[in-house]
C-alpha cells in the first residue's frame, strides 16, 4: 500500500472541493487511530495513524475517493462511530479514514410499505428521533443506540429486539453498496450476495444506504424481571417459555455480578444479587400469556425494577466513573451450552482474580449473544496486559462450546476459522479478490492480521500460533496479574482525572452534543476533548490550536445527561478549561465567534427543537 503524497492530497482537495472535509492535523489523526478498545503498543505493530481523514458529504464525493484510492492503491478504512472494539476501524497501514458522520440523511419513509431508507452514517438514535411523530418504529437495534446503521450491518446485527425479529439481515430489504471499481449496486434481500455484507466489516464494499423494514409502533413496553437460583434454571425457564409458544420482544440475561454492580450504582440494595432475566413484551396478549405461564410455575415477575433495567438497556457500560478500563469478550453460543460455558469461565476468571460480569441477549430459540466483561486499569500496565490475555482465552473456551466469535477486526482475526467454515472462507476470499483486487478496503485485518516489521510480529496472530499461545497464557498471565490486586486509591483524583480515566470512549455523548453536531468538528466531540485532557494529564504535548477548541462548548450538559458511564462532565469541562486557560490563555474571540455561529445556525435550532419534541 502506498502513502499519501502532498501532491495526491492536493489532487483530492481539488477533486472533492466542498463535497468533503479533509483533515490531516496531528491530533485529529491520533483520534482516528483508535476505537473503544485500549490496546497498548498497537502502534508498534501497525501504522495506526491515518495519513488523511476524509468526511464525504455526498455519495458522488465518495465515488471519487474510491476511484482515486483504487488507482493509487491507497488503503481505505471506513468508519461509522468507532464504537466497536476489535480494531475493525483502526488503520493498519496509514491510508485514508473515511468518516461517515456526514452521510446520515434519512432518504425516504415509505409509510405504505412500512420501510425507511437511510444513509449508512445515520445513527439508530437519529432514526428513532425521526420516527417519534410517526406510527412506525424500528424492529431491532443495538444497545449502542448512538452507533451507525452501516457500522452495525458491517459488524453485528444482534441487539435489542433480536429475539422477536432475528438478525438485522432479515430486517433489511435492500442495501446499496459502493465497490472499489466505482460501481454502485443495489442488493436486495433475496440476492445471493446480500448476506456477504453482514458481519464482514467493510471488506467487500462500502455500504451507502439501507432500507429497513419497520413495524407498527407498540403502545408500551412491558418488561418483567425474574430471579433464578442458578444459570441452569434460567436456561430451563427460557426453553420452557419458548416451547409454550410465548413470544417476547426481547429477553436479556444478567448475572449476579451485574446486579451487584447496579445496586452499587444506585447506592441501595434494590436488586437481589442473583442470576436474572428481563423478559419484555410489547403485545398485551403475549404479556398475559406469559404472566399466567409464570404464575403456573409459581414464579413472581417483578415489573417495577424491570422497568429500570429495561431503561438501562441503552446504557450497558454504566459503571458510574469507577476509574477503570473495561475489557470484554463477545461470543454467540448455543443456548444449551450457555450454563456450562459460564461455569467454566468463572473458574478461569478466579485464576486471574477478576470479577466477570455477564450479560446476554437471547437471540432466538437456540442461541445467545454473550457479553462477558470485567474491569482492569490501563494505568497498571503489567496487570492490564495480563488481564488483556484473558479475552482470547474466554473466546477460545467459547469456541470449544460450539460458540462463534461475534466480530474479528484485528484482534480476533486469529479466530477466523472459528467464525467461518472452510467453504465459506474460500468463497469470501474469492469474492474479496474479485471485488477488491488491490485490497484497498480495510487491509491487514479480518482475514489475517498483517503487522509492520515484515509481518514478523504478525506471526503471533496466525491462527495456529495463536492457538498455541492461548494454551500457554493460563499458566503465565495469572502470575503476572497478581501485583495489581491491591485496590488503587482514587481518593486524591480530581474530577477531571476521574472522568478521563472512566470514559469508556463509547461516543454516546457525541450523538447528543450540539456543539459537535452543528460544527461537525471532531475536536469538539466530548469524547475527544477527554482524550485531549488525558494527554494534558500525562504531560504529553498539546497544540494551542487544539486546546482552544475545548472552550467551544455551550455547557448545556447534554453530554452529561446521556453519558454511558454517568460521568460528571460539566465539572470536568470547567476543570479542563481552567487548566488550559492557565497554560494557553482563554480564546475569547474564538468563543464569541462560536456562540454567534451557533445562534445563527439553523441546525442548532433544529437540534434544540428535536430535543423538545
Ligand atoms: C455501549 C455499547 C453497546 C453496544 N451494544 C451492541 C449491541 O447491542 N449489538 C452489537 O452488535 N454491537 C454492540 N456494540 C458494538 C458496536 O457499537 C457495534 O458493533 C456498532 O454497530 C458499530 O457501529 P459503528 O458505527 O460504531 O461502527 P464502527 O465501529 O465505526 O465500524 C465498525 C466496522 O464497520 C465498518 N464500517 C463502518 N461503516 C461502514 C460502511 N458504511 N460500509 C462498510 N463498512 C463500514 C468499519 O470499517 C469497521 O470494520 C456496542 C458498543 C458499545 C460501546
Ligand atoms: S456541555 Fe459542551 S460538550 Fe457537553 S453537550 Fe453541551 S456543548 Fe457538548
Ligand atoms: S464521556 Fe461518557 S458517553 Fe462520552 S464517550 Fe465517555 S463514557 Fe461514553
Amino acid at each position: 500500500m502506498r502513502g499519501i503524497s502532498k501532491a495526491l492530497k492536493i489532487k483530492l482537495e481539488v477533486l472533492l472541493g466542498n463535497d468533503a472535509k479533509l483533515s490531516d492535523g496531528a491530533f485529529e489523526r491520533e483520534l482516528y487511530s483508535m476505537d473503544i478498545g485500549v490496546i497498548p503498543f498497537s502502534r508498534l505493530l501497525f501504522k495506526t495513524l491515518p495519513d488523511l481523514i476524509i468526511r464525504p458529504k455526498n455519495i458522488e464525493a465518495l465515488k471519487k475517493i474510491i476511484k482515486v484510492a483504487d488507482e493509487e492503491q491507497i488503503a481505505l478504512f471506513p468508519r461509522g462511530l468507532g464504537s466497536s472494539g476489535l480494531g475493525g476501524v483502526i488503520p493498519t497501514v496509514g491510508g485514508i479514514v473515511l468518516d461517515f458522520s456526514s452521510l446520515n440523511e434519512i432518504d425516504e419513509l415509505d409509510r405504505e410499505n412500512r420501510m425507511i431508507t437511510v444513509q449508512a452514517g445515520a445513527r439508530w438514535s437519529d432514526i428513532e428521533k425521526f420516527l417519534r411523530t410517526e406510527e412506525l418504529a424500528m424492529r431491532a437495534y443495538p444497545s449502542s443506540f448512538f452507533s451507525t446503521v452501516g457500522g452495525w450491518i458491517a459488524t453485528g446485527g444482534y441487539g435489542i429486539g433480536s429475539f422477536k425479529f432475528g438478525h438485522l439481515q432479515s430486517q433489511i430489504e435492500a442495501i446499496e453498496v459502493l465497490f472499489p471499481s466505482g460501481e454502485v449496486k443495489s442488493i436486495k434481500q433475496d440476492d445471493e450476495a446480500f448476506s456477504r455484507f453482514f458481519g464482514t466489516e467493510g471488506q467487500f464494499g462500502i455500504i451507502l444506504t439501507a432500507t429497513l423494514r419497520l413495524r407498527t409502533k407498540p403502545i408500551k413496553s412491558m418488561p418483567h424481571l425474574i430471579y433464578f437460583e442458578c444459570v441452569e434454571a434460567v436456561v430451563t425457564f427460557i426453553k420452557d417459555m419458548i416451547n409454550a409458544g410465548i413470544e417476547p420482544y426481547h429477553i436479556k440475561y444478567v448475572d449476579s455480578a451485574y446486579l451487584e454492580k447496579t445496586n452499587k450504582l444506585l447506592e441501595e440494595k434494590l436488586f437481589r444479587e442473583r442470576d436474572a432475566i428481563v423478559v419484555t413484551f410489547e403485545d398485551a396478549a403475549e404479556d398475559q400469556k406469559f404472566l399466567s405461564f409464570a404464575a403456573k410455575q409459581g414464579i413472581h415477575a417483578d415489573e417495577y425494577l424491570a422497568r429500570y433495567l429495561w431503561h438501562e438497556r441503552l446504557f450497558s457500560m454504566k459503571r458510574k466513573g469507577h476509574g477503570s478500563t473495561p475489557l470484554a469478550c463477545e461470543i454467540i453460543l448455543p443456548l444449551e451450552n450457555f450454563a456450562p460455558y459460564l461455569n467454566r469461565i468463572s473458574q478461569m476468571a478466579a485464576r486471574f482474580k477478576v470479577r466477570l460480569n455477564v450479560e446476554s441477549h437471547i437471540i432466538g430459540k437456540d442461541d445467545a449473544l454473550v457479553l462477558v466483561h470485567y474491569d482492569s486499569d490501563v494505568r497498571e500496565l503489567r496487570t492490564y496486559l495480563a488481564h488483556l490475555t484473558l479475552i482470547p482465552l474466554l473466546t477460545r473456551l467459547g469456541t470449544t462450546f460450539r460458540g462463534t466469535p461475534y466480530g474479528l477486526g484485528i484482534w480476533n482475526a486469529p479466530f477466523i476459522h472459528d467464525k467461518f467454515d472452510r467453504q465459506m472462507l474460500r468463497c469470501y476470499k474469492a469474492y474479496k479478490h474479485e471485488v477488491d483486487p488491490h485490497n484497498i478496503l480495510n487491509p491487514g485485518k479480518f482475514f489475517a492480521a498483517r503487522t509492520k516489521w515484515a509481518n514478523i510480529p504478525g506471526m503471533l496472530l496466525n491462527p495456529a500460533v495463536f492457538r498455541l499461545i492461548t494454551r500457554m497464557v493460563p499458566v503465565f498471565s495469572p502470575i503476572i496479574a497478581q501485583p495489581i490486586l491491591k485496590e488503587k486509591s482514587t481518593k486524591d483524583e480530581t474530577a477531571l482525572e476521574k472522568t478521563v480515566y472512566s470514559c469508556v470512549k463509547c461516543g454516546n455523548c457525541a450523538a447528543n452534543c450540539p456543539a459537535y453536531l452543528v460544527t461537525q468538528d471532531e475536536l469538539l466531540n466530548p469524547k475527544n476533548k477527554l482524550y485531549l485532557a488525558k494527554k494534558l494529564l500525562e504531560e504529553e504535548e498539546i497544540a494551542k490550536i487544539d486546546a482552544e477548541k475545548v472552550f467551544l462548548c455551550l455547557h448545556c450538559g447534554m453530554c452529561r445527561d446521556v453519558c454511558q458511564n454517568d460521568l460528571d462532565l460539566l465539572t470536568a469541562w470547567s476543570e479542563l478549561e481552567k487548566r488550559l486557560e492557565d497554560r494557553f490563555g482563554k480564546p475569547e474571540k474564538a468563543i464569541r465567534n462560536f456562540v454567534s455561529a451557533m445562534e445563527e445556525s439553523e441546525d442548532y435550532w433544529r437540534f434544540i427543537y428535536a430535543q423538545k419534541v
